[in-house]
């Protein structure tokens, strides 16, 4: 069962679309779902065009959820100049409010190249999508995985958007205060949870108030105690009790805190 409502929580980075919300009934079945918990407002984030399209579509569609746009670090050879063209009329809708997720991702280089685009290729989408966020004052979300020198290195090398979100943060606590340090804001997903994270929760409670979102990424990184099973907006409330008991902080004052944040990083503009 999902935890009791969280009055005014919010859900930074998860994927609608993908977790089978296609249509403007889907997406209202499970903002509903949402509500319920209490999830106040989400930002569905589209990972590649199509996904895109769906998800700025959800958000001119219900007033509760905010579009982040981009192509995947992992389909990085997908940004053609037709992709770019349309990506920039996308990220210029007022419902659009990120461009992400961007970044950088090592780990299916390693593990399964052919179903990723080389490094030199996604370093150069990162770069196209952080100028993009740059020209059009959204913020940028960043997408990360076994990347963390690479990514620290471009960002500190290029243009600087408005706000900069490192989503799923699951570095080590190093990086967390190198990315602290810079004003970058960290997105805490199910994975805080998992029992061996020990790290990631002090990360989340060294993280000063204003840089701190958490999020679902569903239909991936369910929390526990449902890892392993389907993951939406709706059971956001399980990272947000881990969290607020890693910062001996209230989960009420938590859900205010955020709900700022979202409102900061996300509104502007
Ligand atoms: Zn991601
Ligand atoms: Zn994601």
């Amino acid at each position: 069962m999902p935890a009791d409502p969280i009055p005014g929580i919010v859900d930074a980075h998860t994927h609608l679309a993908s977790a089978g919300a296609r249509t403007p009934e889907e997406v209202d079945a499970i903002v509903a779902r949402a509500v319920a918990a209490g999830v106040e407002k989400l930002c569905t984030v589209g990972d590649g065009l199509a996904e895109a399209e769906l998800a700025l579509a959800a958000a001119q569609h219900n007033e509760r959820v905010f579009a982040a746009c981009a192509i995947h670090p992992t389909r990085a050879r997908e940004l053609d100049d037709a992709a770019r063209a349309r990506l920039t009329e996308m990220v210029a809708d007022p419902r659009c409010v990120a461009v992400g997720e961007t970044g950088l991702d090592t780990y299916w280089i390693r593990h399964e190249p052919e179903r990723t685009a080389p490094l030199e290729v996604q370093e150069e989408a990162l770069r196209w999508h952080i100028d993009l966020a740059v020209s059009s004052g959204k913020a940028l979300m960043l997408h990360n995985r076994e990347a963390d020198e690479e990514l620290m290195a471009v960002l500190a090398d290029a243009p600087r958007p408005v706000e900069t979100i490192l989503h799923c943060f699951s570095s080590p606590l190093a990086v967390a205060e190198e990315a602290l340090e810079r004003g970058y804001v960290l997105s805490f997903a199910g994975n805080v949870t998992f029992k061996r994270n020990e790290e990631l929760r002090e990360v989340a409670r060294i993280t000063p108030r204003g840089q701190l979102l958490i999020e679902t990424d569903a239909p991936y990184m369910t929390p526990e105690p449902f890892r392993g099973g389907r993951n939406e907006p709706a059971i956001i409330g399980h990272t947000a009790l881990c969290v607020a008991e890693a910062r001996g902080q209230d989960v009420a004052d938590l859900a205010l805190e955020l709900s700022e944040t979202f409102q900061r990083v996300y509104q502007r503009g």
